[in-house]
């Protein structure tokens, strides 16, 4: 017998999001990752949980119901990291006309399951806080309800439920070379070893890597995919409330403005198509200059490339010809199933919005395999998420009286990392010190030793800018220190 029924190579949100699917099915299930949970395109995603407003104006509702209905599962089942907030979209003369953009929002508030968000509105930006770090010339904008979440957290939240639910979750491994026949055997290089492993069905989920995986790990003719390169930057704090601007550009494209860290401004996002490694994909001048430029339109501040104090660069891969705009934020999965060959399942692309719905989809092509089992992911809750969200408030101000010693900014950003495992990370602590060493003001040993044995973090790299951003603030002294711990934890 097959070691597994399902190996999964990739660990970004698809991939982490099958195993998390497979394993709550009762399937013996390993997922294969080269570097780190959650470090390729995941990684430089910005966070939008949304039905995508530019997607209403291509027409796509039901896309747009499907993710308006993802957004709200991840509220419920992770009201730890997903973040409710107006997404404020001011209207540019040059621009769509006002009655455009209120047609498209009355469509996009009937598209949502009904009870959660307030609704779209118009609002006189002159005399609203909206505007103050706006420039005079923009009188009049609309807000709407959607999310914000760390998509890298959640992957590794994600992987973490996994692996409770008896996946076997395998970072710093990288899949060399695979043989296909009745089952797969995987040959991985795993910290240094070579190990092979057997499995049932192998699934694909090295997002920017599924081209030259296929190629030249698997020797198997590559899916039909193209590539773009998705570029984000990050700027000293251009405005101080919780809410996302959306910025209407003389292209059509839409720039968001996010407020990151508290003290920084998420500027993003550019695409363009690339053929680039994805290993090595960067953002380039012109990305920066064109996010700066789209940033200075709208901002009383102005931005230029020297305030970037982050650029963040990913790979998304996207369907190719007639299918790439209908299915860019679905993605696509193929299914490779011969008689006598074990079956291959490729799922790329996609928004992080709706990774969990074709974890769901996946299994639905498997079914034939493993049948009997049944979908269980929308109502469970993420480790840490076994709350509601309208609670987060009053749950940060307990944490605070539990442990008075933590800041209010360090209890609200560890309640909003942890959910109520904010308890395996804290303790009995009565004082920081009982926390062990601290790197920088927030981040201390009894945290960073919570996340090498949960959730897969092996350098300090993987909790400066993957567990968490604090490598936006931390110290070069700090950083160091960090890694010296890690190296060998007391
Ligand atoms: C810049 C950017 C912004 C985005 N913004 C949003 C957004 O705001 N909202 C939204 O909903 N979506 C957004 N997306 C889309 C979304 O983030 C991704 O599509 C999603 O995270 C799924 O990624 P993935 O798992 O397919 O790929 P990845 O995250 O790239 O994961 C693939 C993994 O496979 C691993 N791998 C490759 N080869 C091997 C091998 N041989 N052995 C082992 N492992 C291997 C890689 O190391 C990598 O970790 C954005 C994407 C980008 C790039």
């Amino acid at each position: 017998m097959a070691d597994f029924d399902i190996a999964v190579i990739g660990g970004g949100l698809n991939g982490v999001s099958v195993a998390r699917e497979a394993a709550g099915r009762g399937l013996r299930v390993v997922l294969v990752e080269q570097d780190d949970i959650g470090g390729g395109a995941t990684a430089a995603s910005p966070g939008l949980i949304h039905g995508s407003f530019s997607e209403i104006e291509r027409g796509a509702f039901l896309r747009v119901r499907a993710a308006l209905t993802e957004r709200d599962i991840l509220l419920r089942t992770a009201p730890h990291l997903v973040q409710p907030v107006r997404y404020v979209l001011p209207v540019h003369e040059q621009e769509r006309p006002p009655a455009v953009l209120r047609a498209s929002l009355f469509a996009y508030d009937r598209l949502a399951p009904r009870g959660f968000h307030a609704r779209s509105r118009e609002l006189d930006l002159t005399h609203h806080e909206m505007g103050v770090p706006l420039k005079r010339s923009v009188g009049v904008a609309f807000d709407f309800s959607d999310c914000l979440i760390d998509d890298s957290r959640l992957a590794s939240v994600v992987a973490m439920d996994a692996a409770e639910r008896g996946a076997r979750i395998m970072t710093g491994a990288r899949c060399v070379r695979t043989d296909r026949s009745g089952t797969w055997r995987v040959a991985l290089i795993s910290r240094g070893q070579r190990e092979v492993i057997e499995a049932r069905v192998l699934v694909n989920a090295t997002g920017g890597w599924t081209r030259t995986f296929a190629e030249s790990v698997m020797r198997l003719p590559p899916p039909d995919v193209a590539f773009e390169r998705a570029t984000a930057i990050v700027v000293r704090r251009l405005f101080d409330h919780d809410n996302v601007y959306v910025f209407q550009n003389g292209d059509n494209r839409l720039v968001y403005a996010i407020p990151h860290q508290r003290d920084f401004t998420l500027l993003g996002i550019v695409s363009q198509s690339s053929a680039a490694d994805p290993a090595s994909v960067s953002a380039t001048s012109a990305d920066v200059d064109y996010l700066c430029r789209a940033a200075n339109r709208y901002f009383r501040e102005t931005v230029s490339a020297s305030d970037v104090v982050r650029a963040v660069a990913g790979m998304n891969v996207i369907p190719a010809g007639d299918q790439r705009k209908r299915l860019r934020r679905d993605g696509l999965m193929t299914f490779d199933r011969k008689s006598v060959e074990a079956p291959l399942l490729t799922i790329f692309g996609g928004a992080s919005t709706t990774a969990r719905r074709r974890a769901e989809l996946a299994m639905v092509r498997l079914g034939a395999f493993f049948p009997g089992n049944s979908s269980w992911t929308s109502s469970a809750a993420l480790p840490g998420g076994d709350f509601s969200w309208r609670e987060t408030e009053d749950r940060i101000a307990a944490a605070q009286e539990r442990w008075p010693f933590l800041s209010e900014k360090n209890a609200s950003r560890l309640f909003r990392a942890y959910g109520t495992r904010i308890e395996a990370v804290l303790g009995d602590a009565k004082t920081m010190d009982d926390l062990g060493p601290r790197f920088g003001d927030q981040l201390t040993g009894a945290e960073v030793r919570y996340l090498m044995k949960n959730e897969f973090a092996r350098f300090a790299e993987d909790i400066l800018w993957r567990r968490s951003r604090l490598g936006l603030t931390m110290s070069r002294p700090d950083r160091d220190a960090l890694a010296l711990f890690m190296a060998a934890p007391a």
